[in-house]
């Protein structure tokens, strides 16, 4: 089976995605690259994440044409492409309607850094992708241009958030990091009072997070 272990993560990180809360139903998608084939694998479109086997994970070339997989792919085939296409370094891409992040692209507000955590997405803010319908090259484009600021995260306009990582295991860390930032944020706004790190102590917390932990390679977060 062409991508099997691509596939075969997705599946398993499908249903991460319903038990750690990130996702209800069959919202969100999943993918991961592959630098060599430069094939995507990625999540079937619409089918609930339990049910999700190896063989209907679709893989896919970055212009969109499907190699192998019956199944149609995600929606948002497109808007995974143009992580691979425009971050040279991203190898998997988490996209979910996470509670928090969601209400924040409700409120048209980035994510901000309220808490030094957000540090793990390489910037000191998350933008605010605007709006488009999901599942379009509109959606996919604007996704782009603002990948283009160097974060490894998104928030998406009235819909909900997007990361990328060196691998899935990364991708999925920055998912869950930046829905405890939202929620930290949104707490924040609902009491009036927030009180934002500057650029310079952002700077502070991107250089400690270099050798956090017990290695001093990858990519570093708390989950
Ligand atoms: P798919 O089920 O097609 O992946 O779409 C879910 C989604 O989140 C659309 O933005
Ligand atoms: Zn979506």
């Amino acid at each position: 089976m062409l991508m099997k272990e691509a596939r075969e993560q997705i599946v398993e990180y499908g249903k991460k995605l319903i038990a750690e809360g990130l996702t209800t139903g069959t919202a969100g998608n999943i993918s991961i690259y592959d630098e060599n084939l430069r094939y995507m694998a990625v999540s079937p479109s619409g089918i609930p994440y339990e049910k999700t086997l190896p063989e209907d994970v679709v893989i896919m070339d970055l212009d969109g044409h499907v190699i192998d997989g019956a199944r149609k792919p995600s929606s948002e085939a497109g808007l995974h492409s143009v992580f691979y296409k425009t971050s040279p370094q991203a190898r998997a891409m988490v996209h979910a309607h996470s509670m928090y992040c969601t209400i924040l692209a409700c409120m048209g507000e980035p994510l901000r850094s309220v808490h030094y955590a957000i540090a793990e997405a390489g910037t000191d803010e998350i933008p605010l992708v605007p709006y488009h319908t999901f599942g379009t090259p509109e959606l996919a484009a604007a996704a782009g241009e603002c990948l283009k600021g160097g974060s490894r995260g998104l928030i998406l306009a009235n819909h909900g958030m997007c990361a990328w990582g060196a691998d899935l295991k990364s991708a999925f860390g920055l998912a869950l990091t930046m829905e405890w930032c939202a929620q930290v944020q949104w707490h924040c706004m609902a009491a009036g009072k927030i009180n934002v790190l500057s650029h310079e102590q952002m700077q502070g917390a991107f250089k400690r997070y270099m050798t956090y932990g017990q290695d001093d390679s990858g990519s570093k977060g708390y989950f």
